[in-house]
């Protein structure tokens, strides 16, 4: 998607720039990153499964990346490489531009602790939410996820908890935002055609947040409008992160409608 996007913001800006796609092997992520630092190259974008392993190949990370363990963007300074998370920005404005959701004081419960979950329970406890349950398949990933965001949280509660007690959970049927980290209901996946939750355990009061954007309107999104639940679907977050980014290269303010209306075609 961000190939369709990021050229359409280029593109209005009129700048003589080129967004490519470069697949790499991991055996040649090293001399790739290296080609970053040619003086015609803004930077880049960084996805599964490299997020993590760009990080010894960079010359300096943002705060936020260097805590949450994973890059996203990458910044060419002069041949100096700066690696940044925008995902964790691309969240919360997202929230708050297209759901009019402050994070501040809110119940969360988070479906996953993969990478993107990495980034969502970071911006949760920056934000000063009341508490964050996070449920994954792995009981260990999600302890492992919980602990390392320990300090952070301070005196937030944050739990990880066993992917089985959803079903009997207080801290879901209590929360006010549910957010799909998963993969589970993604386009041309094994579980394409599933929901995370069905329904009957989704609280009607809760915004439900599905950072699926392919397709746009998941199986869970569809079970959440079921249970009257309020939504957002991931093309919000792509488009934002992909805003940061933009900023981050040129310095000038992501075009999100044209970024958003691009996407939406390059996703038909
Ligand atoms: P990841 O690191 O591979 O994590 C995948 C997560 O999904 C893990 O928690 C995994 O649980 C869980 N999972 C997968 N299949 C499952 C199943 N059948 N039942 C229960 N849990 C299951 O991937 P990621 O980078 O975090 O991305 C997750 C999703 O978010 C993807 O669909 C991606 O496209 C989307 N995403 C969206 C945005 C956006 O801007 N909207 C940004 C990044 C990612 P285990 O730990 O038990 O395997």
């Amino acid at each position: 998607m961000s190939p369709a996007f990021q050229q359409a913001a280029l593109d209005y800006y009129g700048l003589d720039v080129r967004y490519e796609k470069w697949e790499t092997p991991e055996a040649e992520l090293a001399a790739t990153v290296d080609r970053l630092r040619a003086a015609s190259i803004l930077g880049a974008n960084v996805t599964i499964p490299c997020k993590e392993k760009i990080i010894p190949l960079l010359d300096e990370l943002s705060d936020t990346a260097a805590r949450i363990g994973a890059v996203n963007t990458v910044v060419n300074r002069n041949g100096r490489l700066m690696g940044f998370n925008t995902d964790v920005e691309g969240f919360v404005t997202s929230l708050h531009e297209d759901a009019d959701c402050r994070l501040r004081n809110r119940r969360v419960v988070v479906l996953g602790a993969g990478g993107v979950a990495r980034a969502v329970v970071f911006a949760l406890l920056n934000e000063e939410v009341t508490s964050v349950t996070v449920f994954n398949r792995s009981l260990e990933r999600g302890r492992r996820l919980v602990s390392s965001f320990a300090r952070s949280a301070g005196r937030i509660p944050l739990a990880a908890l066993p992917w089985t007690e959803l079903e009997t959970s207080a801290a879901l049927q209590d929360c006010d935002l549910l957010v799909n980290c998963t993969s589970i209901g993604m386009r041309y996946s094994a579980t394409e055609t599933e929901s995370p939750l069905g329904a009957d355990l989704i609280p009607k009061d809760a915004l439900v947040y599905d950072l699926v954007y392919n397709p746009e309107e998941t199986p869970f999104l569809r079970e959440a409008k079921k249970a009257g639940a309020e939504t957002l679907g991931g093309l919000s977050m792509l488009v934002h992160q992909g805003a940061a980014s933009f900023e981050l290269w040129t310095g000038k303010n992501g075009p999100v409608d044209i970024m958003l209306k691009s996407a939406r075609e390059a996703l038909r």
